[in-house]
């Protein structure tokens, strides 16, 4: 159903025309795709969205004085028959939005969850890429109001702790943080899982599957930078210090474990953007058939008195679902220090780019002094392994 826009509060007019203007009078543009995910490599984080067309077109977009409906007009244009009318999207910024053809337009329609500006919403074009293969794109920015970034870049707090160590170390001119290996604490890896028992359930359910781990971040990208006794530690080694053991396990259990990186390393290459690092370590367990994918990560806020353990999942799998209630489950009921923050639906990039049930573990807050000394505490890495073990064995024995 269109929505009418009765009143419209502003209208911008984009012209994406790259062509002669005769030619773009004369063709019809085609929609031939329309994708959406949420990024959180903004500050605030975002839903974007992406049409693919056939050629340039004129676009207008307008918004009503509720706020709340957003529209943007595609003129001359049609779209493929197989594309969807509804999407439901990201619900802290878009209820719903629909894609509708009437009169030789194509409309998106955007329903926001909270009021927006139309200068907050960027509309933009992006020529083709001959090289990524990707045709003439309408691009759409929906801020996620009161989202804070969390993920893929610091928060505030430990930009400006990467900033002071800037001063004392080696920097790139991209901005990343170098690991400033003098001043950051190694997190001890050497405690062994070995003496723990693997049972004839956790052997059963697990020979043969395949499971990918990814610890997060790694290399040029240190990840959040917590602060104890005047060091600087990295989530990037408290992830890793965390998926060795668990493949230890997982392995002795009689599973195949692949994982994104065995040492202190980027997985795509050094100073990656954001989308082809993840991208490369979903490339990893997507070709490696797993059975199964999670993602390692300490969170970070400016609230040092946060804490505890968050599971995401991919938004729209239901074993994605299982599998973060299992791992979230096991952390909670065997290691009691842990705050409850739930499991919770998002769109993080490893998880909606990998095609297998793929989860996102944030096991506490680098930010809180006391996590931070209980995570560093020799052992901690190992409960966390040995608890995301048995998540793993329950997800896998049901
Ligand atoms: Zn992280």
């Amino acid at each position: 159903m269109k929505k009418i826009f009765l009143f419209l509060i502003f209208l911008i007019s984009m012209f994406m025309t790259w062509g002669t203007p005769a030619m773009a009078a004369e063709t019809q543009c085609i929609v031939t795709d329309m994708k959406w995910t949420s990024r959180n490599d903004g500050d605030p984080p975002f839903v974007r969205i992406v049409l693919d067309l056939s050629r340039s077109v004129k676009a207008e977009a307008a918004i009503d004085n509720s706020g709340k409906n957003f529209q943007v007009v595609l003129k001359n244009t049609t779209k493929k028959e197989n594309i969807a009318h509804q999407y439901d999207m990201d619900s802290r910024a878009i209820d719903f939005a629909t894609l509708s053809e009437n009169d030789r337009n194509i409309y998106l329609d955007i329903a926001l969850t909270k009021p927006q500006k139309i200068s907050d919403i960027r509309v933009f074009a992006l020529r083709p890429d001959a090289k990524a293969k990707k045709p003439h794109r309408l691009v759409v920015d929906i801020p996620i109001i009161g989202a804070k970034r969390t993920y893929y870049k610091q928060t505030p707090q430990t930009k400006k702790s990467s900033l002071q160590q800037s001063i004392t170390a080696k920097t790139s001119t991209t901005g990343a943080t170098k690991n400033a290996s003098n001043k950051s604490v190694i997190i001890d890896i050497t405690t062994p899982v070995s003496d723990y028992v693997i049972s004839d359930r956790a052997k059963k359910a697990l020979q043969g599957k395949v499971i990918c781990i990814d610890p997060g971040h790694g290399g040029t990208d240190s990840g959040a930078i917590g602060h104890l006794n005047g060091q600087e530690i990295y989530e990037k080694n408290l992830t890793l210090a965390i998926a060795k053991p668990l493949r230890e396990l997982l392995t002795r259990a009689g599973a195949k474990v692949v994982m994104t990186r065995n040492s202190d390393k980027d997985v795509f290459g050094p100073y990656a953007e954001d989308i082809p690092e993840l991208q490369a370590r979903c490339d990893i367990a997507n070709e490696a058939h797993a059975n199964a994918f999670v993602s390692i990560h300490i969170d970070a806020v400016a609230n040092p008195d946060v804490d505890g353990c968050t599971a995401y999942y991919y938004v729209g799998s239901d074993s994605s679902l299982v599998l973060a209630h299992m791992l979230h489950n096991a952390i909670i009921s065997r290691i009691s220090n842990y705050k409850d923050r739930g499991v919770r639906g998002n769109d993080f990039y490893v998880n909606a780019h990998t095609e297998m049930p793929s989860v996102l573990m944030e096991l506490g807050y680098i930010t809180n002094e006391n996590r931070l000394r209980w995570l560093t505490s020799k052992g901690a890495p190992q409960k966390i392994a040995i608890s995301l073990y048995e998540g793993f064995v329950d997800y896998f024995a049901d």
